[in-house]
């Protein structure tokens, strides 16, 4: 089973207190694809301008990423910049040039559409609708999102909610959207507003699943050294759906395993400027790691 993944395809300048690198593969598309592939293969949806460098084409190429959905149109490539406090968690935007991504409408190859499993990443809602619209009805829709969104385009947010399975969302996101500080109480009214399994993603306290009435929590890999946690979450969520489009069973008896294989490989991922760690790992490395995350939580 391959996972379809919508998303942006950007090239990303990071600065973290101790360095800074320019014009980085990154988008939340490029990550969650990359996480996804060491499960399942992938096809991509996303569109860069005719400066992306022809590496990165060879980076998703090397992880047998589906390109044919992938539009490279005249123009720039989506680029964002953002800034790392010293505590790597607080992160600041610098700059976002939409370049290409401004007149952008998804287009589904037809040997897409058939896709059972559905990855929403993170971009702006209407083109997440767009995507829906050409599909055949999926086993599975996941979607994610960003602040900016709830900000300035929440109808069309509200309205995809009714559309999909799975909402991942962090921590403050799901407070903005509930009013509701209190988290479980918040993923109750997620769950109203459509979604069967809501996800709150915590970042390095890890992240909740509630669905059908419990709740389940993943912790996130400890690491000792965090080099640039950008794309932590798409590769969370992009791993979960890599994994559970192989999983033998049904959705749910496998979610939970899911989510500690995406916590996994979004452990990777901030171990690495944007997705140089990322693509440095074997599916062997991440089993290890999935064990002594296992050990790490056994009472
Ligand atoms: P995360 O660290 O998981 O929140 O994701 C970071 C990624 O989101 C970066 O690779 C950015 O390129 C991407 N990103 C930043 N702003 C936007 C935006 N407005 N729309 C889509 N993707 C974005």
């Amino acid at each position: 089973m391959s996972v379809l993944i919508v998303g942006s395809t950007a090239l990303d300048s990071i600065r973290t207190p101790k360095a800074q690198n320019p014009r980085l593969l990154g988008g939340s598309a490029s990550h969650a694809a990359v996480a996804a592939s060491f499960f399942a293969p992938v096809k991509l949806v996303g569109i860069v301008g005719e400066d992306f460098p022809r590496n990165y084409i060879t980076l998703y190429k090397k992880h047998k990423i589906d390109l044919e959905g992938l539009q490279i149109a005249p123009g720039k490539t989506f680029h964002w910049s953002g800034e790392y406090e010293v505590n790597m968690n607080n992160r600041r935007t610098l700059e976002t040039e939409l370049g290409v991504f401004e007149t952008f409408t998804p287009r589904l190859p037809q040997s897409y559409r058939q896709s059972h499993f559905v990855l929403l990443a993170n971009i702006a809602p209407s083109l997440q609708h767009h995507v829906l619209d050409q599909m055949s009805r999926p086993k599975l829709v996941v979607a994610d999102t960003m602040d900016l969104w709830l900000n300035i385009a929440l109808p069309d947010l509200l309205k995809l909610l009714r559309r999909v399975d799975g909402f991942v969302l962090n921590e403050s996101e799901a407070q903005q959207l509930t009013q509701e500080h209190n988290l479980v109480k918040a993923a109750r009214k997620i769950h109203k507003l459509g979604p069967k399994y809501v996800i709150v993603k915590k970042g390095e306290h890890g992240a909740i699943l509630s669905a059908n009435g419990k709740l389940f929590v993943a912790p996130a890999f400890p690491l000792e050294c965090v080099i640039d946690p950008t794309g932590a979450g798409d590769s969370f969520v992009g791993g979960m759906m890599g994994y559970l489009s192989t999983a033998k069973g049904s959705i749910e008896s496998n979610l939970r395993r899911s989510m500690i294989y995406g916590s996994v490989v979004a452990s990777f991922c901030c171990e690495g400027f944007g997705l140089n760690a990322t693509t440095k790992v074997t599916k062997q490395k991440i089993q290890k790691r999935v064990s002594e995350l296992e050990k790490l939580v056994r009472f």
